[in-house]
């Protein structure tokens, strides 16, 4: 098999690596066997990738082992990490069309947010961390007598595995291997199946940049294969997840019964937005809108438990259906489409059933609810859609649907609207939308969750750490945190 494709994207056509990526060279996977990759847009296949199994996951930490033991955890320093991605960064601005459009027709995403937002994003990212190598440093601590000496370092776990996800390709690989290669880990891989085009792509960036052979390794798969092998390998001594609850689970499992290493997990989400009455409402229908319509609501805080007190509730129904009617929907690859297709027909299937058993359980359809095939597309593309009049017990308020569908309730105190958003297993994002700043303090403070926005929603920044309570997750990705969760803290003490 080939290990390279040659993908149409907007106006010409890209070479895009197709095979197992290790030692900073490219093969096939060890039975020579692939799988299909789709335009979500479309639902054409773009290319066959190699599906990476357990041989391939062995041969990766072998390399990642022995960067880490001989090159990259023996010889390169925090100022050469640095160094390192930065040029890494450098190149990605050089390729950003490029990225942008792989993203966009392999993740559906409209080609200037993927541009804009998430490429631009991860650039900021790989050069936030640069900052950091070098900086994030242990402690000396006072002893008695005084001729005691103890002092804290902080070393890279080693080689950790690394498994992201399909609704932020580009974004979460940026999460995971920045921080990462700023502390100075060697690192094997696995992108989503679905959405593996961006990754493959950096990988000759990697090597371009001049990373030592087996620092990065890259090794495409289906999650049952290559992802289980790397939740399960005795040699890897972190495994960092991003996904669903349910892989999370089973991640943690095979990580209890390998070696016990590590984990980070930053899994799903089911957020409230809560509107008091003081608030402006045009401003926090259109925060709400972008917090369950943004990347077509496939967000890991998608807003999509909508509480609206009641004296503002149905004009706040009435401007959302508005923002959700506005969505510019469409041909990704077109600069002004901001909402694209689901990522695959199962995904934009379970979400359509989720609107069903919303109606079926008495919500209103306010708008949206089916499939858009404007212009006899055969995209996974579906409606912005709001129900509204939906009570706490139905299945698409207690569920994470990971699509464009909110879920408004109505409530008429401050008491039993906190009871009811804390009411969910999830605890990784919330809303708050008030004009009274005290109200505004007393509420962010008594949600259950790792990010609360008041007045806004979904505001990232590199420098704030990101994470999830409950079982949303464990571990922090961005910031001084995120770093420290590729870092070992190695007390030494001296007797002087
Ligand atoms: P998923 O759990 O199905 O898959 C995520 C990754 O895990 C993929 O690479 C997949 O191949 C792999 N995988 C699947 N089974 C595996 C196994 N047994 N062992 C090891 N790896 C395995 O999730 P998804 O559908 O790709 O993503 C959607 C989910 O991710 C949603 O629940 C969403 O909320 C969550 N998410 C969370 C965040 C966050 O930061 N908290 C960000 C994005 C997405």
């Amino acid at each position: 098999m080939p290990t390279t494709a040659s993908i149409q994207l907007k106006s010409s056509k890209s070479d895009v690596p197709t095979g197992v990526f290790i030692n900073n060279e490219w093969r096939e996977s060890s039975d020579s066997s692939t799988f299909e990759v789709l335009n979500p847009a479309t639902g054409a296949v773009l290319t066959q990738v190699a599906h990476g199994k357990a041989a391939d996951v062995d041969e990766a930490v072998k390399a990642a082992r022995k960067a880490f033991k001989t090159t990259w955890g023996k010889t390169v320093g925090p100022e050469e990490r640095a160094r390192l991605l930065n040029k890494l960064a450098d190149l990605m601005e050089r390729d950003i069309e490029v990225l942008a459009e792989l993203e966009s027709v392999n993740g559906g995403k409209g080609v200037r947010i993927a541009r804009e937002m998430d490429i631009a994003d991860t650039i900021g990212c790989l050069r936030y961390y640069a900052g950091w190598a070098g900086k994030v440093a242990g402690e000396t601590i006072e002893t008695t007598p005084k001729t005691k000496l103890a002092y804290t370092l902080l070393e890279p776990f080693g080689v950790c595995g690394q498994i992201i996800p399909w609704n932020y390709p580009i974004g979460m690989w940026g999460w995971k291997v920045a921080p990462a290669l700023a502390a100075g880990c060697a690192i094997v891989m696995k992108p989503s199946e679905l959405t593996p085009l961006t990754a493959l792509y950096l990988c000759n960036l990697i090597a371009e940049a001049g990373y030592p052979a087996g620092v990065f390794n890259l090794v495409p798969g289906l999650g049952a294969t290559a992802g289980a092998a790397i939740a399960s390998h005795m040699d890897i001594d972190k495994v960092a997840f991003t996904g669903s609850v349910l892989t999370g689970r089973k991640i943690m499992e095979a990580a209890a019964k390998s070696n016990l290493k590590k984990v980070t997990l930053e899994l799903g989400g089911k957020s409230p937005v809560v509107v008091f009455p003081s608030a402006d409402l045009e401003q926090a229908a259109n925060w709400a809108a972008l917090g369950i319509f943004f990347n077509s609501g496939q967000d890991c805080t998608a807003g999509s438990r909508l509480f609206v007190h009641e004296d503002v509730h149905d004009k706040f129904v009435e401007l959302l259906v508005q923002k959700a009617q506005a969505c510019a929907i469409g041909n990704p690859l077109d600069e002004k489409t901001s909402f694209g297709p689901l990522i695959s027909a199962q995904q934009r299937d379970k979400v359509l059933s989720y609107v069903e058993s919303g109606v079926s359980e008495g919500a209103t359809l306010a708008t949206g609810g089916k499939k858009w095939n404007a212009d006899g597309n055969e995209g996974f593309f579906i409606e912005p859609t709001v129900l509204s009049n939906c009570k706490p017990s139905f299945k698409c308020v207690q569920e994470e649907i990971f699509g464009p569908v909110a879920s408004v309730l109505k409530f008429s105190s401050e008491e039993e609207v906190l009871e009811l958003a804390n009411s969910s297993i999830y605890g990784l994002g919330a809303g708050v939308f008030t004009n009274d700043a005290k109200q505004a303090m007393r509420v962010s403070g008594e949600l259950s969750a790792g990010t609360v926005w008041v007045n806004s929603y979904n505001l990232l920044s590199n420098a704030v750490p990101f994470g999830g309570m409950r079982q949303s997750g464990m571990g922090r990705e961005l910031g001084l945190a995120g770093i420290k969760e590729y870092l070992a803290v190695k007390s030494v003490h001296h007797n002087l």
